[in-house]
């Protein structure tokens, strides 16, 4: 299978990059990964994305963009990309059904995903009770009392999501400052179902066949404590998903892709967009954003190289300056 223009990764980023490729006649193929939708597809209200006064629910959001993007002629594949081989042109990518993939371009928009505790008992009783995605889980956890890690916009948003359904609801976070919006702060201040533990970690996950507790240790007088809970949401950031590009491409310590504000990465033909790149913004809607561009970048390099290939890429592509 070959295609101009292969998009790993359809969340945000991905989707809106297949829209202005798809517009612009290349035919994009989305490699849909792990995760359809992205990120987003998970997360419960969508506030901040603009045209949805209203509010607008992420996996709804998600399914907009993909029908969007479909329309102009997108096509998907439901596939995870094993291996990858930029040394020559066309690229070659390999899925884990063992397909090879040919591409003139690509973008990689393959997100990120939510970073471990990596404490005792996280792994062993997840879904079991631990729980990356209060939306696609909190109704399991009605009248319980639910504990969320971290203080960060991810932490209160999807917490107070969980407020719908838990009795009680209480957050751990390792400093006695939030970190969220101050509007999110005033909602979770507000909400009676809400507590606050400060200054404190979770060391381990308790339970035999299902979560029964955490234990937590204050940092200012290393005290452990024990809570009793049902459930564990971890929000505590996130790491981007580029493993599979190690070596192939460079990247930063943390595994963030280098990309220049063009979205160019070191390889020709090779762009990157959305959270993969980004360690600032990390919104739907600058992932978006990154996404416009990489199509955009991409429509301008094969233009190049089909109408004026004795031109370079930097001759044709209109300056930003
Ligand atoms: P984040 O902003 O990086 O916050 C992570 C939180 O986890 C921080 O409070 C951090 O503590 C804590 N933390 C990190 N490592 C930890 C560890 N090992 N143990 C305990 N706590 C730890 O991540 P996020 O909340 O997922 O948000 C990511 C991005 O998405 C942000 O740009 C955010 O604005 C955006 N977002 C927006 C919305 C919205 O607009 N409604 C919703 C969700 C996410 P410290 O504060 O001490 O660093």
């Amino acid at each position: 299978m070959h295609s101009k223009i292969v998009i790993i990764g359809s969340g945000p980023a991905g989707l809106t990059a297949a829209l202005y490729a798809a517009r612009a006649n290349l035919e994009p193929l989305v490699i849909r990964g792990l995760q359809p939708g992205g990120l987003i597809a998970t997360t419960s209200e969508v506030e901040n994305y603009p045209g949805f006064p209203e509010s607008v629910g992420g996996f709804e959001l998600a399914q907009k963009m993909e029908e969007q993007a479909a329309r102009f002629g997108t096509k998907y594949m439901d596939a995870l990309i094993e291996s990858v081989d930029f040394s020559h042109r066309p690229f070659t990518l390999t899925t884990d059904g063992g397909e090879q993939v040919t591409a003139d371009t690509v973008i990689l928009s393959t997100g990120a995903s939510p970073r471990k505790l990596g404490v005792p008992g996280e792994e062993e009783l997840a879904n079991r009770g631990v729980s990356y995605c209060a939306t696609c889980d909190g109704f399991f956890f009605r009248n319980k009392r639910v504990v969320v890690v971290g203080g960060g916009d991810s932490a209160l948003d999807e917490g107070l999501f969980l407020t719908r359904f838990v009795d009680e609801l209480v957050i751990i976070h390792r400093r006695d400052k939030l970190r969220a919006d101050p509007i999110l702060q005033e909602r979770a201040f507000a909400n009676p179902k809400v507590r606050f533990v400060y200054d404190s970690v979770v060391t381990e996950v308790l339970g035999d066949d299902k979560v029964a507790g955490v234990r937590i240790k204050n940092l200012n007088t290393d005290e452990e404590s024990i809570l009793e809970t049902d459930g564990v949401f971890p929000y505590i950031g996130h790491i981007p998903n580029t493993q599979v590009f190690t070596g192939h491409i460079d990247m930063d310590d943390g595994g963030y892709i280098l990309a220049d504000e063009r979205t160019r990465t070191n390889i020709p033909g090779v762009y990157a967009a959305g959270d993969v790149v980004d360690q600032i913004y990390r919104q739907a809607v600058t992932a978006a954003g990154d996404g416009c561009k990489a199509a955009m970048e991409v429509t301008w390099f094969l233009d190049a190289e089909e109408h004026v290939p004795q031109k370079t890429q930097e001759e044709v592509v209109p300056s930003t300056a």
